[in-house]
């Protein structure tokens, strides 16, 4: 599944590509990947309207078109946006395509059904079920120090499963919650509200110089939507990862294997020295 830095760097490359461009005609080709919207109001809302910008908010794409709409989509495990050549036919899996006026098109491809859109009217976005339960960006000054203690203090879960929770910290995913609980030295285990408020401001840092060193190497994604007969998933990060993926590897500090532990179903992977 794709995490903040990858939708990041989706969002960056479409808003490149296709922000100031009329889309003429929108077609949602699978119903449930727009539960809220009809086929008809999914197509009547986003035809003949220009592409304002595309940015993203949490793991959710954001298209904010001059007609006062905004598609919200989320990629989930397997969705992928194309932009397609005249010449190319709709890939097996397009739930969603834009045309343009010169015939090419944007499409969305997700060959496992778990991709997510919706249209809302751009004014009413701050309500949308899906971003109003957020927390602030990390890299937003609502995303502070002085934040990031008091909602610790108030879980008692476990670290890691703490930070996976978006409510709490947006866009932290398994990867780099492990990678950030690595870099700051802390046991995944340790109950949120035990976190000393040093080690707090430690992680803290350590969470944005994750998702900051990510994004600046190209994530694990290619996320290049016009490499359209390319890999969209195993790009240059994946190397990078010191603790995730890396079970019975040495330690890139102090040698120990690395451990992986099952925490609410998922692995977290880390050093059972440096994160005593
Ligand atoms: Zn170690």
């Amino acid at each position: 599944m794709p995490e903040l830095p990858e939708v990041e760097l989706v969002a960056q490359s479409l808003n490149k590509l296709v922000s100031r461009r009329t889309i003429i005609r929108a077609e949602l080709l699978r119903a449930r990947l727009a539960p809220f919207n009809s086929a008809t109001d999914f197509a009547e809302r986003l035809s003949n309207t220009k592409i304002m910008r595309v940015h993203r908010r949490g793991k959710h794409i954001l298209f904010d078109f001059d007609n006062g709409q905004t598609l919200v989509a989320h990629l989930r495990m397997s969705g992928r946006f194309m932009l397609l050549p005249i010449e190319r036919e709709n890939p097996k899996y397009t739930h969603a395509a834009f045309y343009f006026a010169d015939d090419s098109r944007l499409v969305f491809q997700d060959q496992r059904h778990f991709g997510f859109m919706r249209v809302v009217e751009t004014a009413q976005l701050h309500e949308v079920k899906e971003l109003k339960s957020l927390a602030p960006e990390p890299f937003s000054d609502d995303f502070s120090p002085v934040y990031f203690r008091k909602v610790l203090k108030m879980s008692k879960r476990s670290l890691k499963e703490f930070l996976l929770d978006q409510t709490k910290v947006t866009g932290l995913g398994n990867i780099y919650a492990s990678e950030a609980m690595f870099l700051a030295r802390i046991n995944p285990q340790i109950p949120a509200n035990e976190v000393s408020a040093r080690k707090a401001n430690v992680l803290f840092e350590r969470i944005r110089e994750v998702l900051r060193e990510s994004i600046a190497h190209g994530s694990t994604l290619n996320v290049n939507p016009e490499n359209i007969d390319g890999s969209y998933y195993g790009g240059g990060y994946t190397r990078g990862w010191r603790v995730y993926d890396r079970e019975k590897e040495a330690c890139v500090k102090c040698r120990t294997d690395i451990e992986r532990l099952k925490q609410a179903g998922r692995s977290t992977y880390f050093c059972p020295k440096c994160q005593k």
